[in-house]
């Protein structure tokens, strides 16, 4: 063994020690305490080097410096945005699949990685109950599963009328009609705009007090229109976790013949629980799905996963052809048909390792359990006089809102904003705020894994002590 080999192998046994060393300790760290950029920058910043420096030294300052800007977003008390952590085993496989250098973007490069993206995403299709024939692409999260979703929708709805938008463009198309609910996620937006089918072209649906798209009014829109069109339905709204009619919203398109697509980031993993799996009845009569596996799979950034009924329209809307891409023969997975991307990490891997680790019952017990500590923070929280929970908390987001008594709606406002405030700076737990309804609220997602009974009532006593020191009765 040379010399360079084992000052490498040296810096991956003490990488591997600084990692461990942080998921030790990962639970009993603040949260996410409030850092200034500039602070970062101090630590971090300075002229890029002449000279290249000590690898070991490198990676050691950086674990240091960094360290009071990582927020504990894999711990079992943060519970913002909807995020979940990553499942142990995902992490040991992200070593692996960095220490393998895969490129799965083609069978070639790598077979491995596309065989195990193949039978990940066979399982996910089996798990959510969506057609045995939809192609599967494992993409960088939900933004670009709704963008490859969408541009497949795109395709579909235009090639029914005879036009090939991937080879002239939408200079000369029919136009396409997109409708949403009024509450479908900001990421779809960005997916229409960077399809060119405009963030602000769309005709909107109201949603009813929960946030559910209303299939009456979606009824109304589609008479109201001619020509291509798509629908964009929501399962799992990021406040409220409530689910579109998809039955309803899935027929009343099929009736018009045009395409659904249902965004399902985190709220498509409910059908991994017989308890859950009525709120997603009827998604199977969708055309293209969207999820992320970084959610509530609990794995590493960036893996999220889109699916489409029609594996024709998915692959016309994302392949790529060159001289040197030969198709073998056996018809192996290609990702760069249904991905955006060309060369790729080996995302597909984590997701098999989660899914063969957990099992059906596994999976199942890791969003139930989440669904069941949500409930229980919200019946702790609501307990007192001063708090008022906006939802129904029917999946694991909670909306809380705080009041004194004699405020109004402004002070209510400020006072749910100034307990989202000292909760983030207290560090027991981390929660981040909204607006539901025009009203400001503190925003819970129980989205990880690891999370327990005492975690949700350690977070809730120091949410409620918070609360009482800016004089909500509690
Ligand atoms: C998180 C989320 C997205 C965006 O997913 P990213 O992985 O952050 O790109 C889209 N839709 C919904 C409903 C979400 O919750």
């Amino acid at each position: 063994m040379t010399h360079h080999q084992r000052t490498d192998l040296a810096l991956l046994r003490e990488t591997a020690e600084l990692a461990i060393d942080y998921l030790t300790e990962l639970a009993e760290r603040p949260v996410g305490r409030p850092i200034e950029p500039d602070a970062l920058r101090a630590a971090l910043g300075g002229d890029l080097p002449d000279r290249g420096e000590d690898s070991e030294r490198v990676v050691a300052r950086l674990a240091r410096d960094a360290d009071p800007g990582l927020v504990a977003t894999a711990g079992p008390r943060y519970f913002g945005f909807v995020i979940g952590g990553s499942l142990p085993v995902t992490v040991a496989t992200e070593w692996l699949a960095a220490a393998w250098d895969q490129n799965a973007g083609n069978y070639p490069a790598s077979p491995a990685a596309s065989v195990l993206e193949e039978v990940a995403g066979s399982w996910l299709r089996t798990l959510f109950g969506l057609p045995a024939t939809a192609s599967v692409g494992f993409v960088t999260g939900g933004t670009m599963a709704n963008f490859t979703g969408l541009a497949a929708a795109r395709h579909g709805v235009l090639h029914a009328v005879g036009y090939d938008v991937e080879a002239h463009g939408l200079f000369d198309a029919p136009p396409v009609n997109v409708i949403v609910g009024r509450e479908a996620h900001t990421t779809i937006f960005v997916a229409l705009r960077m399809l060119g089918l405009g963030s602000e072209r769309v005709t909107q649906v109201p949603a009813d007090g929960q946030g559910r798209m209303r299939a009456d009014a979606l009824r109304r829109a589609l008479e109201a229109s001619t020509g291509p069109t798509i629908v964009c339905a929501q399962a799992g709204n990021v406040n409220t976790g409530a689910f579109d009619p998809l039955r309803e919203i899935a027929a009343a398109t099929a009736e018009r013949g045009a395409w659904l697509h249902v965004d399902g980031a985190f709220g498509l993993w409910a059908a991994a629980s017989p308890t859950l799996r009525h709120h997603l009845d009827g998604v199977e009569m969708a055309q293209s799905w969207a999820t992320d596996a970084h959610k509530w799979l609990n794995v590493p950034y960036d893996c999220g996963i889109v699916f489409v009924a029609d594996p024709v329209a998915h692959r016309a809307a994302m392949t790529v052809t060159a001289a040197y891409l030969v198709r073998g023969a056996g018809e192996a997975y290609q990702a760069y048909d249904y991905v955006p991307e060309s060369s790729r990490r080996a995302r597909g891997l984590s997701v098999y390792v989660a899914l063969r680790s957990l099992g059906r019952s596994g999976l199942a017990q890791l969003v139930d359990r989440c669904c069941t500590l949500a409930r229980r923070i919200a019946r702790r929280l609501e307990a007192a006089p001063g708090v008022t929970i906006l939802n129904d908390v029917v999946l694991n987001q909670v909306l809380v809102r705080f009041a004194a008594p004699g405020d109004d709606d402004r002070g209510a406002d400020e006072r749910t904003a100034a307990v989202i405030a000292a909760i983030q700076s207290d560090g027991t737990c981390w929660a981040g705020g909204t607006i539901w309804r025009g009203r400001g609220a503190m925003r819970i997602s129980v989205s990880n894994w690891s999370t327990t009974e005492e975690d949700i009532d350690r977070s809730a006593e120091a949410i409620l002590r918070c609360a009482e020191l800016l004089g909500v009765p509690v």
